[in-house]
C-alpha cells in the first residue's frame, strides 16, 4: 500500500491562479519551478536550457529581465518555449512592463527593491489588464530597509509584512492574481515565515531557500525547509535555489514530489542497500551502473540494487524489479519472486533487458514467464551464504555452551 501522500497533512486550500497553462494552488498539483541561467538576450541558448530543465521535470521556467535585450529575448522565447515563462524583474518598472509587452506568462517582483508604490501599482494594473499573474518574491537578503528597521532584522513576521504591504498595494488596484514567496537562506527562518504566510493569505506559496549554495549542502538545505512545508500541508509551487546547473534544481524538485507521492513517477526510482560486510559484490558500482543504463530506458519503474540474497530480495520486495548478489551470481526478482538466476558480471544487463520486458508486457506476463527453478537455485545460494556468513560462521552452538557453563548455578 502506498501510503507516502496519505500520510502527509492534507494541502491547505489556496485560491487558484494560472500561470499559462500551469495552474498553481487549489487541487492542482504541487509545480516545479526552476530559472535559467544564460542571458536571456541569447535566445537560442536560452531556449536550449529551458527545454533541458523541462525535461528534468521543469513545469515553469523563470528568465531574469534586466535589460532591454532581455525583453526582446523574451519576446522570441515565450512562443517557443514547451513551459510557461516567468520574468523575474529587480529594481526597473520599465522591465516589468517590457516583459509584459513581451507576452510571458507571469511576473516576479520583488517589493525589496521594486518599491514606489505608484509604480507597483501601475505594474499590477498592466498585468491586471492582460490576465497575467505576478508572484510576490520577498527575499529575507534583500527586504524593504523600513520593514527591517521596524521588525529588527528579516525576520519570518518581517518577511510577511513585506508581503502584505505589496498585496495591498495590488489590491488597490482590484488585483488579486498574485501568488507569494517569503525566502531565506536561512531554513529555520524560512519555515517559520511560510507558516505565518500560509496563516495570513490563501493566495499559493511559492516555496524555496534561497541561495542554499552548491550540491550537496544545497540539495539539504532546500530539502529541509521544502519538504518540511509540504508535509505540513503548505505550498503550492517550489524551487530548489542551487548553486549548479539549474537542471540539478528541476531534477530535484521533481524528485521531492515523487518521493512525497505528491507527483506520478515520470522516470526510474533506483534503490539500493547501502551495502555491509555481507555483500557479495561492489553494491556503489553496480548500482550506479544502473542507475545509468536504466535512466536512459526513461521507465516509470522502481529498481533495486542489493548486496546480498540472504536480505535483499526480501527487503525490496516492495520494488517493481530487483537484483541481488550471491555466490557469483545475481538473483533477479520481481516484486520480492525470483524470476531468474544469472552469472554476476551480467546483472545489469539482466536489468535492463527485463525492466524493457516488464515495460512491454506488464509485471503479471514476466511472473507467469519465471524460471521455475530460479527459486530452488536461489535458496540454495541463500543457505550457502548463511553457512559462510550467518550464525554458524561464529560458531554459535559452541559458543552458547561456553556461555551457559559460566553462568550456571
Ligand atoms: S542487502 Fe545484504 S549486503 Fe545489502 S545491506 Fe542488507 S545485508 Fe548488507
Amino acid at each position: 500500500m502506498d501510503v507516502t501522500a496519505s500520510s502527509l497533512s492534507p494541502r491547505r486550500l489556496t485560491r487558484q491562479i494560472s500561470v499559462g497553462s500551469v495552474q498553481i494552488g487549489g487541487d492542482a498539483p504541487v509545480s516545479v519551478q526552476s530559472m535559467t541561467t544564460t542571458k536571456t538576450a541569447d535566445v537560442e541558448g536560452t531556449l536550449q536550457q529551458i527545454y533541458a530543465l523541462a525535461a528534468a521535470g521543469a513545469d515553469i521556467v523563470r528568465c531574469t529581465c534586466n535589460d532591454r535585450g532581455a525583453a526582446e529575448g523574451l519576446a522570441q522565447i515565450v512562443p517557443r518555449s514547451p513551459v510557461p515563462i516567468v520574468a523575474d524583474i529587480h529594481f526597473h518598472v520599465e522591465m516589468a512592463l517590457a516583459a509584459l509587452e513581451a507576452g510571458v506568462h507571469g511576473l516576479r517582483l520583488n517589493p525589496g527593491n521594486l518599491r514606489k508604490p505608484e509604480e507597483i501599482k501601475l505594474v499590477a494594473s498592466e498585468a491586471r489588464d492582460r490576465g497575467v499573474p505576478i508572484r510576490i518574491g520577498v527575499n529575507a537578503g534583500s527586504l524593504h530597509p523600513d520593514i527591517y528597521a521596524r521588525f529588527g532584522g528579516a525576520t519570518p513576521e518581517a518577511l510577511v509584512e513585506s508581503a502584505r504591504i505589496e498585496l495591498a498595494y495590488f489590491e488597490e488596484v482590484g488585483f488579486s492574481d498574485v501568488k507569494i514567496s517569503v525566502k531565506a537562506s536561512s531554513v529555520a527562518t524560512m519555515i517559520a515565515a511560510y507558516r505565518l504566510a500560509s496563516e495570513a493569505f490563501d493566495h499559493p506559496l511559492h516555496l524555496g531557500v534561497t541561495e542554499a549554495g552548491p550540491l550537496p549542502g544545497g540539495l539539504l538545505k532546500g530539502t529541509a525547509g521544502i519538504a518540511t512545508l509540504l508535509a505540513e500541508g503548505i505550498g503550492d509551487t517550489l524551487r530548489y535555489s542551487l548553486t549548479a546547473d539549474p537542471v540539478e534544481e528541476a531534477r530535484a524538485g521533481r524528485q521531492l514530489l515523487e518521493v512525497l507521492g505528491m507527483r506520478e513517477r515520470k522516470g526510474l526510482d533506483l534503490i539500493a542497500c547501502p551495502s555491509c560486510g555481507r555483500a557479495e559484490v561492489d553494491v556503489i558500482k553496480i548500482a550506479n551502473e544502473a542507475q545509468s543504463a536504466l535512466s536512459a530506458l526513461e521507465l516509470p519503474i522502481q529498481v533495486a540494487v542489493m548486496g546480498c540474497v540472504v536480505n535483499g530480495p526480501g527487503e525490496a520486495r516492495h520494488a517493481d524489479l530487483g537484483i541481488a548478489a550471491g555466490k557469483k551470481r545475481g538473483h533477479l526478482f520481481i516484486q520480492g519472486q525470483i524470476v531468474r538466476v544469472v552469472p554476476e558480471d551480467e546483472m545489469v544487463a539482466a536489468l535492463v533487458e527485463e525492466a524493457q520486458k516488464i515495460a512491454a508486457e506488464g509485471i503479471e506476463a514476466r511472473l507467469a514467464a519465471r524460471d521455475t527453478s530460479a527459486e530452488a537455485e536461489a535458496a540454495a545460494d541463500r543457505a550457502l551464504l548463511l553457512d559462510d556468513k550467518g550464525a554458524d560462521a561464529n560458531h554459535a552452538a559452541e559458543r552458547i555452551e561456553r556461555i551457559r557453563r559460566r553462568t550456571e548455578g
